[in-house]
Formats: structure tokens, sequence, C-alpha cells
């Protein structure tokens, strides 16, 4: 039988980076996984599109906690009676956010299955689709891959055009480069990222976006090295006319992330411990 995607567009309202997530819906006959599930208000609309396709929600898969692509799936989940599926290493910080932000009566049991475990495969009528730790953006990001076709569901570890965000605590950069070369060993044809529109050709777009990261991460090193001492130098060196004031933490988490590599790394090491609150570097 036919393998269909259908994406569905979700608002995140401008409270994240990207003004967009997306949800989608991969379905067999009548049977349907959903990936991704968008805002809270997002459980409506996918709920109509899964109704228009006559398909029947069995599985939530989420690629990894953060809200604007999970907090939709209790509403779907309560709709269909289906579990909502998140790696273990994101089931704490899921559980924290529904717990926050989802009224009692919209949860449904069982709430959250921890089982979208590396390797292993969610069925789909006479398919399945295979479970790919791909950690950095968050510590269990998962994708998705339709080995048959190559079409792999990235969520926010690939995303056209932009570049995603690695941040402590939930991002690792290490890791997260790790994963791109993992990736880069997949047979896949094409993406279906987080956010953004389809990615044809995906063996380019992942090789561009880990040079942009050498390059940050090089730029970075050169600054250290020419006495930048703190994380507020580098972001000013680095930011000051590209990022507006209300995101400079996005920049700060970011400058973070690398300089967790380069110490991981023993490529610089912390200069003095006297100032804990505002730790300066050297090149080692
Ligand atoms: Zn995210």
């Amino acid at each position: 039988m036919a393998f269909g995607i259908q994406r569905i567009r979700v608002s995140t309202s401008g409270e994240m980076l990207e003004s967009t997530a997306n949800a989608y819906l991969a379905w067999i006959g009548e049977q349907a996984i959903l990936i991704d599930a968008g805002y809270a208000d997002s459980a409506r609309d996918i709920i109509d599109v899964a109704n228009s396709l006559g398909v029947t929600i069995t599985d939530i898969c989420l690629t990894h906690y953060h809200p604007d692509h999970s907090l939709g799936a209790p509403g779907v989940a309560r709709q269909f009676s289906c579990p909502i599926h998140c790696h273990p290493a994101d089931r704490v910080d899921l559980e924290k956010l529904y717990e926050s932000a989802i009224p009692k009566e919209i949860l449904w049991q069982p709430m959250v299955c921890s089982d979208l475990i590396p390797d292993s495969s969610i069925r789909l009528g006479d398919t399945s689709l295979r479970i790919l730790h791909t950690p950095g953006h968050t510590h269990g990001h998962i994708a998705l891959l339709h080995e048959p076709s190559g079409i792999l569901f990235s969520g926010d570890t690939v995303i056209p055009g932009g570049t995603v965000w690695i941040g402590p605590p939930d991002g690792h950069l290490r890791t997260y480069l790790n994963t791109l070369d993992t990736l880069m060993d997949v047979p896949c044809t094409r993406i279906y990222p987080g956010h953004g529109d389809l990615v044809a050709e995906p063996a380019p777009l992942i090789l561009a976006m880990k040079t942009r990261r050498l390059f940050r991460e090089q730029q970075i090193l050169n600054l250290i090295r020419n006495h930048a001492r703190s994380v507020d130098d580098l972001v000013d060196l680095l930011y000051t006319d590209t990022v507006p004031k209300d995101l400079r933490w996005v920049a700060v988490k970011t400058v973070e992330g690398h300089i967790g590599k380069l110490l991981e790394e023993n490529r610089i090491e912390l200069e003095s411990r006297l100032h804990a609150d505002h730790p300066k570097y050297r090149c080692s």
C-alpha cells in the first residue's frame, strides 16, 4: 500500500526562534503515525487533518520534548486514545513540561511511553519507521527513517536555511556534530524537518551545517587567542549587530555550547576560578 505524508504547519506565535513548526502525519491505508505535534492549540488542526484524510492516529512520536513540538500531543492522544512516545532521555523533561502546561482533563493515560529505543522500529501498516537516536539539540532527540523510501523525519537536527540551536543544558555541541556525521552515513533521500520546507538534497545541507559550526568554533578560538576572555566578550564581538537585545540569551547559550566543547577537548582552559559566575578563558 502507498505510504503518504501530510505536513501540518503549526504556528509558534513568535515564542520560539522559528515562527512555524512542522507536524507530520505518515500514513498507510487508514493507519497514521503523528510525528511531532506543535503547541497545544495545534491539536485541533491535527485532528481535523487526520479526519479529512480518513486516518486513525495509532501512535504519536515526538522527536524531542521542546514545547513547539510536544504540547499538542496530549490533545491528539486523548482524541485517538493513542500513546505518546519519546526517547527515555527526554522523558523526564517532557513530563515536567506537561505537568506545568497541560490541563489535567486533557492528559491521557498512558501519557508517555518511553519506548523509542534507538534502532527499534515503529510499525506502520506493512512497513515501519526506524528510530535513530540523534542527540545534540536535546539528549533524547530522535529521527525517524522510512528505509524503503529513504525519507527521514529529522526533527530539530537538520533544518533548511537555519542554524539548529545547540545550547546547554539541553544542547551538547560535540554530541550534535557526531550526530551530523552519523546522519551523513544514513541512506536518506529526502528530509522532512521540524521547521521549514522539505529538503530534497540532504547531504550538502548536513555538510553545510557542520561546516558552519566549525567555522564559528574557529572564530571563537581566534578571539580567545586575541584576548577575548569571557562569554560576554565573545557575544559582544560575534553578535552585536545581528542579535536583538531580547534574544541575547540565545547567543550566550550558543557561545557557552562552543566553550563547553573547547574545554572538553582541552583546547581552552579556565584562566581563573576566582569568579565562578563570570569565568574567563584562555587557549591551552
Ligand atoms: Zn527544539
